[in-house]
């Protein structure tokens, strides 16, 4: 059931109210709730300019408040959705179908109503600081440079309310640290300063894109903490791309498998790592336990996947009715695609 609560607002933010999920939509009118969707992706499909397929269609919707995984090995596309949605698509990679839209505004159509959002109410956290930060900018000009945009803030009054936030990641707010440079923090800090960053215009909706790839085990386990803390006092709803489920198991009560640019499981995250019917989302699962497996091959390139099931060379369980790789089963937030799904035990 959705249900509009008094949220705690945030010392550094000014958000009164906002809509939080409770519980999963199941049983609920799915069309009203999706009115009322954070994010949303309605069949989107990208491609090579050879009109080599690289991710979808793939549908998607994001509640206020909920914290969703996309999983899967690399090469499935995760990363070219994070670079659909904040308009960097890689050179060659065109948007060819589908549409994007975070709360009811579309993403795919340029304009000052797109430009307001992306960075203010719809975040990015990436995959490796290093890369995100200017190796010529101080801590206060990345620090600052949203709040100008998307608040027309000066960095002083920009400084002065973040400081809060800053306190809450473990980042001193005093000038001797803001006026360092990215390469003289840690690893851990430098991702905690790209989530400050993402934070500084308090936003409703996080994408984060492999954010713990580059810490050690446990920064990891403290980024994780972190953000989770901060989802719950601030009602913020994420997106959560990663490869490792461990972590996605954690961190999410809702995930998506993708493989081969194509969405193959999604469900409860309890329920899908518990009983998984997907043959590949059940090898994901043990390999995350490190458990034999008697799947072999690899995800192939882009342009040699082959026209049905993407995973049918690797599959376990495949037989020959798979040549014909059927649509999507059940609900569209808790189904799977497969023609031969494995038995839940009783
Ligand atoms: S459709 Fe067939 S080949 Fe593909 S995952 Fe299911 S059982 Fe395996």
């Amino acid at each position: 059931m959705i249900e509009w609560h008094k949220g705690r607002a945030a010392p550094w933010g000014v958000k009164t109210f906002r809509i939080r999920l409770q519980n999963s939509f199941y049983g609920c009118d799915f069309h009203a709730i999706l009115a009322d969707m954070s994010l949303r992706i309605d069949g989107l499909l990208l491609q090579r300019e050879d009109g080599v397929r690289l991710l979808g269609p793939l549908d998607l919707s994001l509640a206020p408040g909920e914290r969703l995984g996309l999983v899967g090995e690399s090469g499935s596309g995760k990363s070219l959705l994070v670079q659909a949605l904040f308009g960097v698509l890689p050179p060659g990679v065109i948007h060819s179908g589908g549409s994007l839209s975070a709360f009811g505004i579309p993403l795919d159509v340029p304009g000052p109503r797109r430009d307001a959002v992306r960075g203010a109410r719809l975040a990015w956290v990436p995959q490796e600081p290093r890369q995100a930060l200017s190796p010529l900018l101080p801590l206060a000009a990345h620090l600052t440079l949203l709040p100008g945009l998307h608040r027309d803030e000066s960095p002083r009054v920009a400084l002065a309310r973040l400081a809060p936030l800053l306190s809450r990641l473990g980042l001193p707010a005093d000038s001797a640290f803001l006026d360092r440079f990215p390469h003289q923090l840690s690893g851990g800090q430098r991702q905690r300063l790209c989530l400050a960053m993402a934070l500084s215009c308090d936003p409703d909706l996080l994408i984060l894109d492999e954010p713990t790839t580059a810490l050690d085990p446990l920064a990891q386990r403290a980024f994780l903490d972190l953000v989770l803390d901060l989802q719950r006092e601030r009602g913020l709803g994420f997106l959560w791309i990663t490869h490792d489920l461990a972590l996605a198991s954690l961190a999410c009560d809702r995930l998506l498998v993708l493989y081969g640019g194509s969405p193959l499981e999604a469900g409860p995250a309890s329920e899908l790592l518990s009983t998984p019917r997907h043959p590949y989302t059940a090898r994901l699962v043990e390999a995350a336990r490190r458990q034999p497996s008697l799947e072999s091959g690899f995800l192939p390139a882009p342009e040699d996947r082959p026209a049905g099931c993407p995973y049918g060379p690797r599959c376990a369980f495949r037989q020959d009715s798979c040549a014909t790789w059927g649509p999507w089963r059940d609900h569209p937030e808790a189904g799977l695609r497969c023609e031969h799904p494995l038995q839940i035990p009783n």
